[in-house]
This record gives C-alpha cells, structure tokens and sequence, in this order.
C-alpha cells in the first residue's frame, strides 16, 4: 500500500540501479493480490453467515419454543461475534479492507436491518457513542496500518542500501544478479560482474582518519555513478569493496572499454583537507556465460580475479581464467611461508655492491631479502613481497630487514667507514604511521650511523599521498639518512614533483637499461633522466647492468653509478668480508 509514498524514496536510493524499483513494485503487486483474494474469501464467509442468520431468523419466527429461542439466539451470539471478527481482519488486511468493512456492514444492515433493530432498541445518546466509537477504532486502525507502510518502506531502504554512499549493498545486488541471470537465460544475452577493491585504503584511513576515508569513498562513488550506464547496477559490498553488474554490453572489447572508465575514475587526483591524494583500485571480472553458467560460482569468480590482481601488483583489471584457482593457492600459500619466515626469523638477506660509473670505487650495497619455502626451495622476491604487501606482512618483513641488515653491516662499516647500506622500504610501511617510530627504534637499538644509512622508496608512494609521502621523507632527511627513488621510470612518472622532494638518488629501473641493447627511444629515456637530474642536483645510479656495451653507453651519458652482475651479484655478507 501506499505505493506512491515509497517511489519517491526509492528512486532517489536505486537511482541508475537497473531495476531494483520495479523489482520491489512487483513483489508489492504480488502481495496486494494476495490480500485481494483474502479480502473476497473473507466477504464470502460473511455474506454465507448473513444468510444463515436469516435462516436461523426465520427459525426462531416459525417456532416459539422457549428452549430452542434461547438455542438459536445464543448460536446468533456466536456468528455476530464471528461477522465482527471478520470485518477486524478485513480492516487490518489492508488499506482496500477498510471498504470491504464498510460495505459489509452495509450489507448486513441491509439483508438483516440489524443494526436498524439495535438502533431502535436504544436511546439517540447510546447510539451516538457507539457510532463516534466505531468510528474512532477505524481512524485509529488507519494510521496504525499507514505506520506499518511508512515501517516496512524504512526496513526495505536498510536492508538494501549501504548507509554511507546510498548504493545498494550486497543483498541487493544479489537479489538484482539473480533477477539478471534469469533475464539473460531468456533472452541468450551476457552479463558481466567486476570486483572493485580500492588499493591501500586502509593507508588512507590511518593517515587522515575514518571521517575523511568516508569522504574519500563518497567522492569515488559519485565519481562511479557518472561513468555507469542505466542498465548498471553498482554496490558497495563493505568497506572499500564494491561491485558493478553490468548487463547491456555486445563484446568484451565494449565491457573493457567500459571497465576502464571506473578505473581511471578512481586514479584522477582527489582533494581532501587542502592535499591531494592519488587513490588506485584492484579489479576482477567474471562474464556469464563464458566462465560459468552456475551462478552461484559467478561472485566467487570476481572475486578470485580482484585477487589475482591484487597480487599480481594492484592497480590492475584481471579477467577470471581457469588457472586463477591455482595462483591463488598458491598465494595463499605463500602468505603462509611468509608468516612463518617472520615468526621463526628464517629470512637472510644479500648485498649487492654500487660503484661509481667512472672509477668502480665502492659506493655501497644494496640489501635483498632472501625466502626459502619448507623444502629449502628458494622464493623470488618479486613473487611474495607484493603478497606480503597484500596482507600487510609487509610492515613484519620491512622491520625485519632494517633490524637485521643495520646489526650485521656494522662489521662492514668498521673496515670500511664511508660506505652506504640501502634498505628496500615498501611504500605502505612507509606511509604508515608507525614508519618513522619503528626507524628511531632500530637504529637506537642497532646503534646505526644514520648518515650511512639510504632508503629506497618506490614512486607508488606518491600515488596514495604525495603530501604524507613529502612529510615522512622530510623527517627522514632530518635524521642524515639519504633517499634513493627506485625503479624510477616505472611507476608514477610525473616530473613536476620530483623537485619539491628532497630525493638524493635516482635508481634507473632495469628495464631502460636493458632498452640500451638496441631501443633508440628508450635509450633516450635514459639520456633524458640523466640529464634531468644533473639539472635538480640528483645523483643517478642504473641498475640491472650486465654488459660492457650498457657501461660504456651509461658512461658516455654521465650516470654516476652503476648497479648490476657486470661488477658484483647479490651476495652473503660473510663473502662481502672476504672480498674486503
Ligand atoms: P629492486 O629493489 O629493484 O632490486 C633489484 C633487483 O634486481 C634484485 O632482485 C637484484 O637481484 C636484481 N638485479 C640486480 N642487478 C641485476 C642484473 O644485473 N641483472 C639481473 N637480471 N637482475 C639484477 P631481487 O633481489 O630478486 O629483488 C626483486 C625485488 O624485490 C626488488 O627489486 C625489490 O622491489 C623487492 N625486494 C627485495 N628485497 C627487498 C626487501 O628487503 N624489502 C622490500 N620491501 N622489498 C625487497
Ligand atoms: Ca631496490
Ligand atoms: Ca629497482
């Protein structure tokens, strides 16, 4: 009942959600035939009792026994009390019921003259409050049913809407793939769910606070509601995971090209609090039919994918292919033999030597974590440092290696005192706001000289906050440490803010020297990036360098330092000694 009342809302709540208002209308029509049916057996029953009062009448009329009067009349009672009952129930049903009441009474007044007898029977006074009373229970069983309504109305807002972006919530767009995956059977026609998982929210979260993490999904979510098509239906499943169901779309080109609206809407530059922030997402894809005809299995596929994506490195769209069972696993897995390396202290760690281009004189090392599995297998830093990123281990393996790496290289340090120890740190430790404490404490603790110590920062850094990232640097530059920018050229990119930072290093990514083999842009790239420092005052170093040919070209294009197996391969610090 009351339908017009809820449209209203409603359609503000699943504004562009592709159906869920009709959805809800024809459950609601649906319902109200249902109470139309009730409504006709109930005026059925009352009009058969009508007649059997007339019979039970005449009964009475024929025969004036004394013993059989008072029988029927007590029998009477009982079907007037029943009649009664049934015009409750015809009221309470639903707002039609009101009128099948009235019209019961009315018949009964009629056929019976019933109500004509009792009136007669009684003074004008009595039969005054008996009907301002009647009255009053009806306008007091109006608004109980009109408060019913406006309830029932609230409780399908809750339980379908995310309260804080107004989107529909996992319920909802459950009940919406259902509805879709029927419609698609029908008509032979695809449909697609996409997985979206904001990367390093929580970073967001502990930097600026719950309040302004808030704003910032708000912000994504308005941001989402412009790309979508009417035939999407986007949710917020929880957190900063949400999901689009997308209906309408002829090939997987079209839905790629449509997917990638969300995802650059999400990496535009946000504004919050007088800073910017650079927000990336995670996002994995499951197409009906193509990967499953089971529906069931359709979320779980998404899912799998926004994972793969996840630990293939964030910041990606992943399609679900078959395999993905299995790179989870083995995800899963390996998340396993990282915590158990932190726990029983079972990483190691080599170093690798930098020397200036020039005159191979040592600058320093660069330390690598180095994993074994159970079997003694070794595992690849490439592979489980972004899992440890994905599970927050990553803090746990950071701590570990600055803790480690600053006790051991004080051997090196006493025979050879200039020298640099660079330490890998990943961009959510240090973001974190534990970052700069846990650095105080490791080198309280180790006793570390400060000024020969570097930190190697990725550029992903600045993607999440380049003020925070500003901030933190600074107060690492105030304690004498020394910043390098690794596999620079990879990520971010963006010139205009290297020059705000106070960056000492910029580490050339392998992949521009590798490029020096044979490609004439990228090897001007390279020439470029060299040049760009000597002009902001930043030393280079390449690395990754394993040929004579690269060495010279690097040279010739003024890189100060160089990094790679042509002058030394990770090794042990017990070798490192030796060759000292
Ligand atoms: P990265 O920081 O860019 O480290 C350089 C990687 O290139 C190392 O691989 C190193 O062994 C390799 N490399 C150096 N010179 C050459 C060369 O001439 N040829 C070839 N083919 N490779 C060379 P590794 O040790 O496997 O580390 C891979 C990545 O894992 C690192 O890349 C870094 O991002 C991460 N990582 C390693 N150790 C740590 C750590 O202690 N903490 C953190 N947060 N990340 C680490
Ligand atoms: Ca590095
Ligand atoms: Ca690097």
């Amino acid at each position: 009942m009351f339908l017009e009342d809820a449209q209203g809302n409603l359609d503000v709540v699943f504004a562009k959600d592709g159906g869920m208002v009709e959805e809800f209308y024809a459950k609601k029509e649906e319902e109200r035939r249902r109470k139309l049916i009730k409504l006709i057996c109930y005026s059925v029953f009352f009009v058969l009792l009508c007649f059997l009062q007339i019979v039970l009448n005449r009964i009475i009329g024929n025969d004036a026994d004394v013993e059989k009067y008072s029988l029927v009349t007590n029998f009477q009672g009982v079907i007037s009390i029943l009649q009664v009952l049934i015009i409750v129930s015809m009221v309470t049903t639903s707002k039609r019921g009101y009128y099948f009441a009235l019209a019961a009474v009315v018949f009964d007044m009629v056929i019976l003259g019933s109500m004509f007898i009792m009136l007669r029977a009684m003074d004008i006074v009595t039969g005054m409050a008996i009907i301002m009373v009647g009255g009053l229970i009806c306008v007091i069983i109006h608004r109980y049913l009109v408060k019913l309504a406006e309830n029932e109305q609230d409780l399908f807002v809750l339980a379908n809407t995310d309260s804080l972006t107004e989107l529909p919530n996992r319920r909802a767009l459950k009940e919406k793939m259902n509805q879709a995956l029927v419609d698609c059977k029908k008509n032979n026609t695809k449909l697609a769910i996409a997985m979206i998982d904001l990367d390093n929210f929580k970073n967001v979260n502990d930097t600026i606070g719950h309040e302004y993490g808030d704003q910032v999904l708000l912000h994504i979510a308005e941001r989402w509601r412009k790309v979508m098509n009417d035939s999407d239906c986007l949710a917020r499943l929880g957190g900063d995971e949400f999901a689009i169901l997308i209906e309408d779309f002829q090939s997987v080109y079209e839905l790629d090209e449509h997917l990638r609206q969300f995802m650059s809407a999400v990496e535009d530059k946000m504004e919050l609090k007088g800073n910017e922030y650079y927000i990336t997402a995670s996002m994995g894809v499951a197409m009906f039919p193509s990967d499953t005809m089971d529906e069931s299995q359709l979320l779980k596929y998404a899912d799998m994918a926004m994972y793969a994506a996840k630990y293939q490195g964030k910041k990606r769209m992943c399609y679900f292919d078959g395999i993905m069972d299995d790179v989870l696993e083995s995800a899963v897995h390996l998340e396993s033999v990282i915590r158990h390396a932190v726990q029983s202290d079972s990483f190691s760690l080599v170093y690798q030597p930098q020397y200036t281009a020039e005159d191979k004189k040592l600058r320093g090392f660069e330390t690598l974590i180095r994993l074994s599995d159970a079997k003694g297998k070794q595992v690849s830093p490439g592979d489980f440092i972004p899992v440890a990123e994905k599970s927050n281990l990553i803090i746990e393996v950071d701590r570990w290696v600055m803790r480690n790496s600053m006790n051991e290289f004080k051997a090196i340090l006493a025979k050879t005192p200039d020298v640099l120890l660079s330490i890998n740190i990943s961009a959510s430790h240090l973001i974190d706001p534990c970052f700069i404490d846990d650095l105080d404490g490791i080198i309280a603790e180790t006793q570390f000289p400060p000024e020969n110590l570097e930190l190697e920062l990725t550029e992903s850094v600045f993607v999440e906050s380049i003020d925070r990232a500003k901030d933190v640097m600074n107060k690492i530059k105030k304690r004498g440490i020394h910043i390098a920018l690794d596999d620079f050229g990879t990520g971010y990119s963006s010139l205009g803010y290297l020059n705000e930072l106070p960056i000492d290093l910029l580490k050339i990514d392998k992949i521009f020297v590798d490029s020096i083999k044979g490609d004439a842009q990228k090897e001007s790239f390279v020439a470029a990036i060299i040049s760009l420092s000597k002009i902001m005052k930043f030393a280079v170093i390449s690395e990754g360098v394993e040929e004579e040919s690269q060495l010279e070209t690097l040279r010739k294009l003024g890189c100060d330092y160089i990094q790679g197996f042509i002058w030394g391969r990770p090794q042990l610090l017990s070798d490192i000694k030796e060759i000292l």
